[in-house]
């Protein structure tokens, strides 16, 4: 069977479990999205591009965006990233406090909340617009001004975000935060209402796949060793404290998004993008993951 053969037989046999997982309700706004959403959207090197059910309807793609971010200010600061936060998994949740005390305020990774919440520091310090600056950088990045930020999820956020307020105040406290929280926590509730399907999300992050290259000019958005760690990062961290499931699930770098979306990469192959707005106690997609699971090992194409 190929590509399209094994994403249609595994989409109909997902699509009909029992979806055991719940809407995102802590974000009021996500909580109206129709919950029977499917989508799933393959983008690969040589263009053996498919998708399948809601694969062109957009949502939020939440704290996949942190990827972004990531490759944003890692290409600004490039190693000196690695002094304001860390790389290894966290094993707690994604808005999690616990660690930083002990952390001196240094997170452990730009995928968790508190980290994301840095990199928005690290953004907001090197560019003139970030708001405008960010959404350019992921526009050019895929050649599409479709994409864009949502205003009613970033309002909605603000409104309750207080976890991510107590963050950012808390990691300022100990000198890693250089600008007004309220600033940064502006930036980071934007980039993370950005929207997208999955055709849009498995395209943009063919780059990924593709040491780092743009698929559509080549020009070059990282270098091929920036693109690896990148892509390390996703493996150990992307999927808060069920990382390392989803890698022994799994067994490819990815990042998910409390929207639903989790997006996965294979290097020199593919992205995948697939999208079911209900979580799993962790905070997953819970048919994102099973039909990952179930399409890595059916193909038999992954990483290890
Ligand atoms: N905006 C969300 C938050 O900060 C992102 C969480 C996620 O997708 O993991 O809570």
């Amino acid at each position: 069977m190929n590509n399209k053969e094994i994403i249609q037989e595994i989409y109909e046999k997902i699509k009909s479990i029992d979806d055991e997982g719940e809407l995102a309700s802590y974000i009021p706004e996500l909580a109206n999205v129709d919950p029977e959403n499917f989508g799933v959207h393959i983008s690969t090197i040589n263009q053996n591009n498919f998708g399948i059910g809601n694969c062109y309807d957009k949502f939020s793609i939440q704290s996949i965006a942190k990827v972004l971010s990531l490759c944003m200010a890692y290409r600004i600061l490039d190693k000196k990233i690695w002094e304001r936060v860390g790389v290894e998994p966290s094993g707690t949740a994604f808005n999690s406090l616990v660690q930083l005390e002990a952390d001196n305020g240094i997170p452990r990774n730009p995928f968790i909340n508190a980290g994301a919440i840095v990199i928005s520091d690290i953004l907001i310090s090197n560019l003139e617009n970030p708001k405008e600056d960010f959404l350019n950088f992921v526009r050019s990045i895929s050649n599409n001004s479709e994409i864009n930020y949502s205003d009613k999820i970033a309002k909605s956020e603000k409104k309750v975000g207080f976890r991510n307020i107590a963050l950012c105040n808390f990691i300022k406290s100990f000198g890693n935060i250089q600008n007004e929280p309220s600033d940064v926590l502006d930036f980071y509730f934007d980039l993370c209402s950005l929207e997208m399907n999955c055709k849009e999300l498995s395209d943009l992050f063919l780059f990924l796949a593709n040491h780092g290259s743009s698929m559509i000019d080549n020009h070059m958005i990282l270098t091929k060793s920036q693109s690896k760690r990148i892509n390390a990062l996703m493996q150990t961290c992307g999927f808060y404290d069920e990382s390392g499931e989803f890698s022994f699930k799994v067994g490819l770098p990815g990042k998910s998004g409390v929207g639903g979306g989790i997006i996965a990469i294979h290097p020199n192959q593919y992205a995948i993008a697939v999208w079911s707005p209900r979580l799993n106690k962790k905070g997953n997609s819970y048919k994102g993951m099973r039909f990952l699971e179930e399409f890595t090992t059916e193909s038999q194409l992954s990483i290890f």
